[in-house]
């Protein structure tokens, strides 16, 4: 029996997280990672644009951050009885970098800052609605409700990220379209004094890339500011990955509360709440609170020690300049490529992050944008790549990630296997 048959006895569906459903990583075990490859067990080498959905940001096992959880682990363990020197200096470091946080939590995944960013904002707020938008993931739980399908090749299927959820739950969600200036105003002229928070992803990443236009964002702010709700931007994906002070620091707009993960730690099991003092202060202190927070592996010193590495190389060495650099290459020669071979396609994606939407131009600024294109013939397109040692996930509008181990010699095989992908069209 191989690895695969065996993985499928006895984990469900044989693969651990949402790769479940994707046809062909179901056969795949890896057994080695190194800067921008990934091994399996049959011996295949791939160059990873996958990266776990973002988190390794310099690269899989990074010298500095390896190094740095081997001497943590070396001289300190978990005791859970107090904070560790580590988490006051990551701490100090967030609270500068991160413009909207003035206190922070640390938590082991995302999943954990965005439900209890929600928690937090209904509890302070004493209301009950939050408002999110289509396509933006925030996690496994049911704070949020994941009434909106975030996959468009499954759309007209029954959503199962809501299967097993409490109707009244999925009540307590107003899902709004990304961009969609109007829609937020009507939404707090009519439901204003019951909204508690309103999350989303600054850059909606988990359908590819929509960027936000300024006015979207500059209404958010002031909406959740008339009506005193709180305003939650989900950074799990674009913190540290599109500046250390995250989106709100590219786009200049200040939410109330940040969530963390991801690239923080650069692949370490982490995640982050951080935000105003007046709010984290209910997680501890404050008059009625305060609001419950906890997690054994909360401030873990091996991720603390990952995530402080990883800090240290971002500040130090030109990390962000060489993926931004690398980016806007791929994004170029890409859409020349597709150009070239009179392929309609919107290359798009922003610094570290690229990304293939399979439809004639403009550039998708909300999910019915995405919706109203059927790109799935080129499910075989992604799979050839893969083929040719080229990992991106096998479907239509996936993200794909540079990191600082990533060269401009995998830029080029990752041209010519795209070309090679598309002729065999
Ligand atoms: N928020 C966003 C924007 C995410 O992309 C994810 C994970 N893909 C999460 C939250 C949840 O993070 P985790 O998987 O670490 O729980």
């Amino acid at each position: 029996m191989t690895l695969a048959e065996r993985a499928r006895r006895v984990i469900p569906g044989g693969v651990n997280s949402g790769q479940r459903s994707i046809p062909g990583l179901t056969d795949l075990v890896i057994t080695r990672t190194q800067g921008s490859r990934f091994w399996d067990s049959t011996g295949r080498e791939f160059t990873d644009y996958h990266a776990a959905f973002g988190p390794p940001l310099l690269g899989h096992n990074d010298p500095d951050v390896a190094a740095a959880v081997a001497a943590a682990r070396a001289s300190l363990s978990l005791t859970g009885v107090a904070v560790t020197e580590g988490e006051v200096l990551l701490a100090e470091q967030l609270a500068e970098l991160v413009p909207s946080i003035e206190k922070v939590l640390l938590t082991s995944t995302g999943s954990e800052a965005t439900f209890h960013a929600l928690r937090l904002a209904r509890a302070v707020t004493g209301r009950r609605l939050v408002v999110k938008f289509q396509g933006c993931y925030h996690g496994w739980h049911d704070a949020v409700s994941l009434n909106v399908i975030s996959a468009p090749d499954r759309i007209g299927r029954p959503d199962p990220t809501s299967t097993g959820i409490l109707p009244e739950v999925l009540d307590a969600t107003l899902v709004l379209r990304f961009n969609d200036v109007e829609a937020v105003r009507r939404a707090f002229a009519d439901h204003g004094d019951d909204i508690a928070a309103v999350i989303l992803e600054p850059v909606p990443h988990n359908v590819g890339a929509l960027l936000p236009t300024d006015d979207f964002l500059r209404t958010l702010r002031e909406e959740c500011t008339r009506a005193g709700s709180v305003l939650v931007f989900d950074e799990v994906i674009t913190g540290f990955r599109h500046a250390l002070g995250g989106y709100q620091e590219v786009a200049g707009i200040v939410p109330d509360l940040t969530t963390l993960g991801k690239a923080i730690a650069n692949g370490a099991p982490v995640g982050a709440l951080g935000g105003r003092a007046d709010l984290m202060e209910h997680f501890s202190s404050r008059p009625g609170g305060p609001v419950f927070f906890a997690g054994t592996y909360n401030g873990h010193p091996d991720v603390v020690a990952a995530a402080s590495a990883t800090v240290r190389k971002l500040r130090e060495e030109p990390v962000h300049e060489h993926v931004f650099r690398l980016g806007d290459r791929v994004r170029r020669e890409l859409d020349a490529l597709y150009r070239r071979l009179d392929v309609p396609v919107v290359v798009t994606g922003f610094g570290s992050v690229f990304v293939t939407y399979f439809m004639p131009g403009p550039a998708p600024r909300s999910y019915d944008d995405l919706l109203a294109n059927d790109a799935s013939r080129f499910v075989g397109y992604r799979r050839r790549l893969v083929e040719q040692g080229v990992f991106e996930l096998p479907l239509n509008l996936k993200r794909s990630h540079l990191s600082y181990a990533h060269t401009d010699a995998d830029v080029d095989r990752l041209l010519e296997a795209t070309e090679r992908a598309v002729g065999a069209m």
